[in-house]
């Protein structure tokens, strides 16, 4: 069956009592076993509940893997995902890295002994002379998290697979709809769910999803051990949300796409960072391995003294952090999302103080077009520029 028809039916006709279109909200936290020895499935709802369930297999399914797990937020699947390395392991990680994956790594598991490189994950010569005896998996964000840097995931799958690493990807920005890495060869997939899979900013949830029977089984293990599990209320929500994943993703694309070319022409903007634009760097890698694009994208104005009052005079699109989400939203990398990463390594990598990140809604995109536009031509006339 297509993927749309998957999306809208998640959950549908699986209450045998009633009929429900709708899958009902279980509460209960523990579950009566019929006798000695026997039992309904569901022991105890940190292992295993019924909501949820129906979500993870949904998850499993859309992404091609073998097994899901629902956890209450995307940090809270990342965790359990690192709980899966010991002290002494290495991981290679996307340089253009999600501010709280980096915070994890440098301010936590280093702790714990676990120890991270970041690089071009789609470099195979940096991968390669990054690769330590103790190098455990490489973990990969395409696109990344504001400059929208593309890894080629069946190219670095290969490589780990001959190196004996596991590959992590955090599909958050393309879900499953665009873009589906185990089928590319990845092993592990992870979400912030909150973002587009929810997709409208209400409800905080993560999702992995495992290929592999050893490996969803050590997962299984430590998703029930460590506990940071989704409830049932979230689990709906989420399910709710992710009915509309397919229109959602449609409009966020063709939006984005448009904002995109009509601030590339615009006099005031320097650089716009965008995989579709046929002059960006990984237009062809992202064209073949996705069927689509991400609703957020990046842009770099030439002044940085029009950002703040950019970020003053926009009005339909609101001045947040967060993405994914039917509202649009704008945000300052550098004093926002991405404030825990050291200022050398953020500029070296491009995130300095006159670049904004966009996420596009799916408002009439003339609607944003006339917002942007108003926003910037104030902040000229307040600069005298
Ligand atoms: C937001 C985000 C996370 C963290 O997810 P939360 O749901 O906020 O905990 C991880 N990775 C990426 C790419 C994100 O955008």
């Amino acid at each position: 069956m297509n993927i749309e028809s998957r999306l809208a039916q998640i959950g549908s006709l699986h209450d045998p009592e009633t009929g429900g279109i709708s899958f009902p909200v279980h509460h209960a936290t523990a579950f009566r076993h019929p006798k000695l020895g026997q039992s309904t499935g569901f022991d105890y709802s940190r292992t295993k509940s019924p909501t949820r369930s129906v979500l993870e297999q949904a998850a499993a399914d859309l992404e091609s893997g073998d097994a899901g797990f629902a956890c209450s937020s995307g940090m809270a699947a990342l965790q359990t995902i690192f709980a899966l390395f010991s002290q002494g392991d290495h991981l290679l990680v996307s340089l253009d890295l999600y501010g709280g994956t980096y915070r994890m790594l440098e301010q936590i598991m280093s702790r714990f002994g676990v120890t991270a490189s970041y690089i071009d994950t789609n470099d195979l010569d940096a991968l390669e002379s990054q690769w330590k005896p103790n190098t455990k998996a490489v973990l990969i964000e395409t696109p990344t998290n504001p400059l929208m840097m593309i890894t080629d995931i069946a190219k670095v799958s290969a490589w780990a697979k001959r190196k004996g690493c596991l590959v992590i990807v955090d599909n958050t920005l393309l879900t499953p709809y665009f873009q589906r890495p185990i089928e590319l060869g990845a092993d592990i997939v992870v979400h912030s769910a909150t973002k587009y899979l929810g997709g409208h900013n209400d409800v905080l949830a993560g999702l992995i999803v495992t290929k592999g029977e050893e490996l969803s089984k050590q997962v299984a293990f430590l998703h029930n051990s460590i506990g940071a599990v989704l409830g049932p209320q979230d689990s709906w929500l989420l399910m709710r949300g992710m009915k509309t994943l397919a229109l959602r993703m449609e409009r966020h694309q063709e939006n984005s796409v448009r904002m995109a070319k009509w601030l590339k022409e615009h006099p005031a903007v320097a650089e716009v960072f965008h995989p579709a634009l046929p002059d960006h760097p990984g237009h062809d890698i992202q064209n073949r391995q996705s069927s689509g694009n991400t609703g957020i994208f990046a842009f770099k104005m030439k002044d940085a003294r029009t950002i703040e009052p950019i970020l003053r005079h926009i009005r339909l699109i609101a001045f947040a952090e967060s993405l994914g989400g039917v509202e649009s939203l704008m945000t300052y990398p550098a004093v926002q999302t991405h404030a825990d990463i050291p200022p050398e390594i953020r500029e070296a990598v491009g995130v300095d103080d006159r670049l904004l990140r966009f996420s596009v809604g799916i408002e009439h995109i003339d609607d944003l077009i006339a917002d942007l536009s108003q926003a910037i031509d104030n902040a000229l006339n307040e600069i005298g520029g």
